[in-house]
């Protein structure tokens, strides 16, 4: 059984913004209306003890504790540091990160001390150029969030709170401009950028896409136009003459393709070691599930109950623990399964079939194929380049260079 590393609560299940793409608003669980709105102290007791039961039982020191809503921040300052006075006093050592849209950190400057006090990671969601980010991102009122955003984006990137500043994360527009998006990014000077494929299944596909589920690995042809978006944002990020900031998708890939392991859900085949609790202490798998069907993302267990044992001793956890067994035939044959890992396995559903629905290639299948290769072709190149000046200086290469 592989041990999860990565717990990411849902301490607070809504949000202040009103995004259009979101898939737990606007996604087809509909889950969150009947949950509490803030994960209440003893909730936060119970997992913690959870945890680190888990941690003692697998011998972990240290684990990863990802704070996640809905908004996180709307806890306030107050719960937000008895909580994680919680977790972090149950056993393992926690590392805290959080995902923000960034908004209470201007309405509630005592959540910046308290996420100092903790040590917690922020990553804020921004997406591109204001016009890309206020397409989507919005207020309840309606209005863009961009400027209130950005002006949340700068306080953590000052002097004071950079130490807190962990990226941002955006999510892939046909309609923005890749190059100019990652330069809008940019601008903020984050130490890293995760560009995200938005979440879609071949039952609700993503915008300007109509595909059918193929019956054999892609060939490299044909229309792929997340993949040329992303290797549009790949050539402006590799071909900067220093290194700008990370891109964790890029990053991850380029590790993957040159032979090692990469620890994202989105891409290569290393086991989901990441469970879900949400407000009410509800088990769940990754929320990304949630586009795919009402419940897709249950387990039916709970940490009054169930220990996380349980939770990776369940079959939808198992099923993405087994690597390339774990994937339907058309991945298991094709030649880039081991560096694409079939997508992220919410975005591989249709409905019927095998494996519950997901033993299919991804939504994305032909935009990852080409990325893929793109980028393998790019770092084959660069690799080839080097063992020429290794050979020009007498310096031997490795022979498979
Ligand atoms: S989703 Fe990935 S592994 Fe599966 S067939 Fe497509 S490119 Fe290959």
């Amino acid at each position: 059984m592989v041990p999860f590393r990565q717990f990411l609560l849902k301490i607070h299940s809504r949000c202040n913004l009103a995004c259009d793409y979101c898939y737990m608003y606007e996604g087809a669980d509909q889950s969150w209306r009947s949950r509490p709105r803030r994960m209440a102290l003893p909730t936060v007791r119970r997992t913690a003890r959870r945890i680190a039961e888990h941690a003692a039982e697998h011998g972990l020191d240290e684990v990863s504790v990802v704070l996640h809503g809905g908004e996180p921040l709307l806890v306030g300052a107050g719960h937000l540091d008895a909580l994680l006075g919680e977790l972090a006093s149950a056993g393992p050592r926690v590392r805290f990160s959080l995902q923000t849209n960034g908004l209470r950190l201007l309405d509630e400057p005592a959540l910046l001390d308290v996420l100092h006090r903790r040590r917690v990671a922020v990553g804020v969601s921004l997406d591109g150029t204001r016009a890309d980010h206020d397409r989507h991102r919005l207020l309840p009122s309606g209005a863009g969030s961009w400027a209130r955003t950005a002006e949340a984006v700068r306080l953590l990137g000052s002097p004071e709170h950079r130490e807190l500043f962990a990226g941002l994360l955006c999510v892939v527009d046909l309609a923005a401009d890749p190059v100019a998006a990652y330069e809008a990014l940019l601008e903020f000077a984050p130490p890293r950028i995760d560009f995200l494929l938005p979440h879609a299944t071949w039952e609700a596909q993503p915008a300007g896409v109509r595909r059918s589920v193929p019956l054999s690995p892609p060939s490299g042809e044909g229309p792929a136009p997340y993949g040329e978006w992303l290797i549009a944002a790949f050539d402006r990020w590799y071909d900067a003459p220093r290194r700008e900031t990370g891109v964790r998708l890029f990053e991850e890939l380029a590790v993957l393709l040159l032979g090692g392991r990469a620890a994202s859900e989105a891409v290569g085949l290393a086991p989901v070691d990441l469970v879900v609790v949400e407000a009410d202490g509800t088990i769940e798998q990754a929320d990304s599930l949630k586009v795919a069907f009402d419940g897709a993302a249950g387990t039916g267990l709970d940490v009054w109950r169930h220990g996380f044992a349980e939770a990776a001793a369940h079959p939808a956890f198992r099923a993405r623990q087994r690597g390339l067994g774990g994937l339907g035939p058309v991945c298991e044959a094709c030649p880039l399964a081991r560096v694409c890992g079939g997508g992220l396995y919410a975005h591989r559903y249709a409905a019927g079939g095998e494996g519950g629905g997901f033993a299919h290639p991804s939504v994305y299948c032909a935009d990852l194929d080409r990325l893929i290769r793109h980028m393998a072709g790019r770092l084959r190149a660069g690799l080839a380049g080097l063992a020429g000046v290794a050979r020009a200086g007498g310096v031997s290469a490795h022979p498979s260079v």
